[in-house]
């Protein structure tokens, strides 16, 4: 036996330092009011933007598909995984994101794992802002291209690395389309201009914008008028579609590239029926009608205003994304604590998540709030913002 006494050093560092992570248990279906630990709170903290996670329609064209398909997909894509309700869901989605195509995968995380390292390796150079997701930054690791960072959201930074690397046999600019821990987007048009000059493939990462930003939820992309002319842009169907997947979005022949060397499709079993059916259904209702996306965006304006209007410090966030700055972590995780009690579900992020001194409540409101719902969620943080002493 080998012995592990180590990882009770590394446990114990973590609590000393107030950031072993307590997680909390949901018992019930993710919606605007949540159990949580055994407590009825208003969820402050979902990625479920449009409130999918819950919704009727996917709940029936899940059943429906395990009725049809089964429950499992009992292969990878490139053997026997592939089933007709993959290729509907990649042909929706191209469709939906104005691209020549698009290939489905069963998470974000793996999305960015399936891409960067088949588009690139040792000889090529990963331009990264320095904020990007860690699910990114291990795909650049996986590549083994040089990968060098530029300022958040700083084109003149990007440019700068760029002409240093002109050289470089392949290039590929990174960006996330929403940064999820601040709230604000990337410059993307500034970005693609900059990358076309030096002749560099663009990706960038929709997670927190797919469904929220654009035309009905279409993406950073449509929001800046861009519909086809990013590269590469990976969704995930984790958040704002509120079931799990992830894909990518653009040009035909990468989509075909990967189709025969993403090693998650190659190595990994395909998404089960039911979740891509449910997948499909949130296409579909996007497709369909704008009302949800909207009713979110009315809700966001509403609750940041009136947080704004008590004094809170929301820092740049220009999405549904609401970060309250505290300042110092044990204050976050008192600031969680007394939210919690007094009824509301909203976590406290620290480092390394986001910098030092930078600790955080980080909120999303979403379409299943009512009004009633942010009114209350309001009263709460004004009382426990003023015990806290940060208003
Ligand atoms: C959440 C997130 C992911 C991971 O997506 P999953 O579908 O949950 O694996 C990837 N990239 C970014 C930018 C994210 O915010």
């Amino acid at each position: 036996m080998a012995n592990l006494s180590f990882l009770d050093d590394e446990l114990n560092q973590l609590k000393e330092q107030g950031l072993f992570n307590t997680i909390r248990t949901i018992g019930s279906a993710q919606d605007a009011w949540i159990q949580v630990d055994g407590k009825k709170v208003l969820n402050m903290c979902a990625n479920n933007y449009l409130g999918f996670a819950n919704h009727s329609e996917l709940k029936n064209a899940a059943r429906q598909a395990i009725e049809d398909y089964g429950v499992g997909p009992a292969a990878v894509r490139s053997i026997a995984g592939t089933m007709t309700l993959h290729n509907e869901l990649e042909e929706k989605l191209a469709k939906f994101k104005n691209v020549e195509a698009a290939i489905s995968f069963q998470s974000g995380f793996n999305a960015n794992l399936a891409t960067v390292p088949t588009l690139m390796a040792a000889d090529d150079v990963i331009f990264s802002d320095e904020l990007n997701h860690a699910s990114i930054i291990d795909a650049c690791r996986l590549s083994r291209a040089k990968t060098v960072r530029w300022g958040h959201c700083d084109v003149p930074s990007l440019a700068e690395q760029l002409k240093a690397y002109s050289d470089a046999r392949r290039k590929l600019v990174i960006t996330d389309g929403v940064f999820s821990m601040d709230g604000d987007i990337a410059p993307l048009p500034e970005i693609v201009e900059v990358a076309q000059k030096y002749d560099a493939m663009v990706m960038v990462d929709d997670a927190h914008g797919e469904g929220v930003l654009g035309n009905s939820g279409r993406g950073i992309a449509n929001h800046f008028g861009l519909d086809g002319v990013v590269d590469i842009e990976i969704g995930t169907m984790s958040k704002a579609f509120g079931v799990v997947g992830g894909y990518v979005a653009g040009k035909k022949k990468i989509v075909d590239f990967l189709r025969q060397r993403a090693r998650p499709f190659l190595f990994s079993s395909a998404a089960p029926p039911a979740d891509v059916a449910s997948c499909i259904k949130a296409v579909d209702i996007l497709t369909e009608s704008g009302d949800l996306v909207e009713k979110l965006w009315d809700n966001t304006k509403y609750f940041q205003d009136k947080l704004r209007g008590l004094g809170f410090d929301l820092g740049v966030t220009v999405t549904p994304i609401t970060p309250v700055m505290v300042g110092e972590a044990k204050k976050a995780q008192n600031f969680s604590k007394s939210l919690f009690e007094n009824g509301i579900f909203g976590m406290a992020i620290s480092f390394p998540t986001v910098p030092k001194g930078k600790d955080r409540i980080r909120l999303m409101n979403s379409a299943t709030h009512s009004r009633e719902d942010l009114d209350f969620a309001v009263r709460v943080f004004e009382k426990v913002g003023k015990q806290i002493g940060i208003i």
